[in-house]
This record gives C-alpha cells, sequence and structure tokens, in this order.
C-alpha cells in the first residue's frame, strides 16, 4: 500500500510507537499531569529530546484511550496570531479552524514548540484552555468550544536562549507543570545514539564522551553544547563510511558556531579528542 505521506492537521498522530528511552522519570510526571488535566512544558537545550517526547506521550495516550487523537504541533514565532491559532474566515466565506480549535475539538494533543517565540498577547489565547475551564472562546463564530477529556496542552522552551524581553507571563508559567529537559547520562545516550544512527556500541560510546568533551566549551567560546541530536548525526555519517573528524566537524562543531575564534579554539581539542577515539 502507498505510504500516506500528508496528513490533515486533525488526523496526524504516530501510528508505531515512537522510539523514546526514558532519562528521568518524565513520563511518570506526564502521566499523571495528563490524569490530573494539568498542561506540561518542557524546559531544555535544543536537541535533547523534547518533541521525541511528546510524541511517544501522544502515543501512549492515544493507546491508553484506544482512540487516534491527533497530535497538533504549533511552531511558535512572533507573527503567530490569535486567529492564526483560533481560526479565521476565508475570502469563500467558509470558517477555517485553527490548529489550536482544531485540537480542542478532536480532543488532541496541542504542542506549543518553542512557546516564547510568540508573542505574550498570542499566548493568552491559551490561558483558559490552561486552567479548569478547559475552553477556546472563538469571537468570530460565538462559540466557546469546551475541550474533551482527552485533550492536553503542552508548552516547550529553551530558557538558555531567551533575551529578558522574552519570557512567559507569570500567568502563562504557572498553568503548567514543569519538566526540565536536559543531555541524558552517557549510558543513555549512548543507547539513543546507537539505535537511532544504526552504529555499534564502541562508536556510539566514543560519540557521547566527544559530545560531553564539546559540552564542557560551553561558555568557553561556544554559546551551547553539542546536542544529543547532533551526535546522532555524527554517527550516521561516520555509519556510511565518512571519516569521524570529518563527521564531527561536519555534523557537530560547524552547526553550532560562526564565531572563527570559538570554532579555532574548540576545533583542536575536538580533533585531539576524535583521533583519541578514533585512530586511524
Ligand atoms: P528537541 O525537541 O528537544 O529539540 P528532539 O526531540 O527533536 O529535540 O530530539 C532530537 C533527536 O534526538 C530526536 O529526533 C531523537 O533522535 C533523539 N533523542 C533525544 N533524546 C531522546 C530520547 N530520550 N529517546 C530517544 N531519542 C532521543
Amino acid at each position: 500500500m502507498k505510504k500516506q505521506l500528508e496528513w490533515k492537521i486533525s488526523e496526524y498522530s504516530p501510528d508505531s510507537e515512537p522510539f523514546y528511552m526514558e532519562v528521568n522519570g518524565e513520563i511518570r510526571l506526564a502521566e499523571e499531569a495528563y490524569a490530573e488535566k494539568i498542561p506540561v512544558m518542557l524546559k531544555g537545550p535544543t536537541g535533547c529530546g523534547k518533541s521525541r517526547f511528546v510524541q511517544y506521550m501522544a502515543y501512549r495516550f492515544n493507546q491508553k484511550n484506544g482512540r487516534r487523537t491527533p497530535l497538533v504541533t504549533v511552531n511558535c514565532h512572533e507573527d503567530l496570531t490569535a486567529d492564526d491559532l483560533k481560526g479565521r474566515y476565508l475570502l469563500s466565506g467558509k470558517f477555517e479552524d485553527g490548529p489550536a480549535l482544531v485540537a480542542v475539538k478532536k480532543g488532541g494533543l496541542l504542542y506549543l514548540d518553542e512557546v516564547v517565540e510568540a508573542r505574550q498577547d498570542t499566548i493568552v489565547v491559551i490561558h483558559p484552555l490552561g486552567d479548569d475551564r478547559r475552553i477556546m472562546t472563538v469571537e468570530r463564530l460565538g462559540k466557546v468550544f469546551e475541550a474533551p477529556d482527552t485533550f492536553s496542552l503542552w508548552v516547550s522552551y529553551n530558557p538558555g536562549y531567551q533575551k529578558k524581553t522574552k519570557d512567559l507571563k507569570q500567568s502563562t508559567k504557572q498553568r503548567f507543570v514543569a519538566i526540565n529537559f536536559s543531555y541524558p547520562s552517557k549510558d543513555i545516550e549512548t543507547q539513543i545514539i546507537m539505535k537511532e544512527a544504526g552504529i555499534e556500541q564502541s562508536t556510539a560510546q566514543a560519540l557521547t564522551q566527544i559530545g560531553a568533551k564539546i559540552r564542557n566549551a560551553k561558555g568557553k567560546g561556544l554559546e551551547e553544547g553539542a546536542s544529543t541530536r547532533l551526535l546522532i548525526n555524527a554517527g550516521k555519517f561516520i555509519r556510511k563510511g565518512i571519516s569521524p573528524l570529518v563527521a564531527c566537524e561536519a555534523a557537530i562543531l560547524n552547526p553550532i558556531t560562526d564565531d572563527v575564534e570559538a570554532y579555532r579554539s574548540v576545533h583542536d581539542g575536538l580533533a585531539d579528542v576524535v583521533r583519541s577515539f578514533f585512530p586511524e
């Protein structure tokens, strides 16, 4: 059968269990929050598994409920408006539901990724969904939509990137339980890299060590450490036969810095570390 490549927002949800390795008790917390209808906030650096966790939990909730409800992801940005979330009338006169309204109507999981990028006046739209009212008012339709029991609200952001001007209001923050994400322990990260990059344990272990060294350079020239995602990418290159140093440069170091000085200072150390793990 031909693989489905296009989904309506109202239909998309993972159809098989996404691979997710628990890092620090987050599955239980998310399950209890869901049972208690408390919205969930995921905080942590990029590439450390927040989106994968949301996919995994969306799958689990559907399994538990015996229903396929959508996972609706909104990538927030500063031009996002309340109407983008709720919906608007098209020129044809038909009302088109926005993603938040779709998630509410279908009882799915609404995930606002990088939520601090959206303007605060846009984000207040989710306030009535994020407390015990669990409603969304769509003024243009003159209607109030009550979220079904299966609906849940999730947001994520990276507190490390935000300037003082970009933050959530306390009235937004204090609607959520917050789960802090960080880089996984070496053992867990090794297993994630093995599985996702399709490489053997010793190579994944080496990449984990290389990642740890680069993370130590954060603040000493590097704005951000190497995420698990980058280590996986390096692993994929190595699996394809690209030399480990070139793979680590292209997949790990080049993406994280544009600063020539920082690049040089970290590069020499990186080259030494890569050679120590992958002797030629
Ligand atoms: P974020 O949303 O935090 O930016 P992602 O969820 O996109 O990060 O994670 C990046 C990649 O790292 C994922 O696609 C997945 O391959 C891998 N990954 C990170 N953490 C985990 C984990 N705990 N279990 C399984 N895969 C993970």
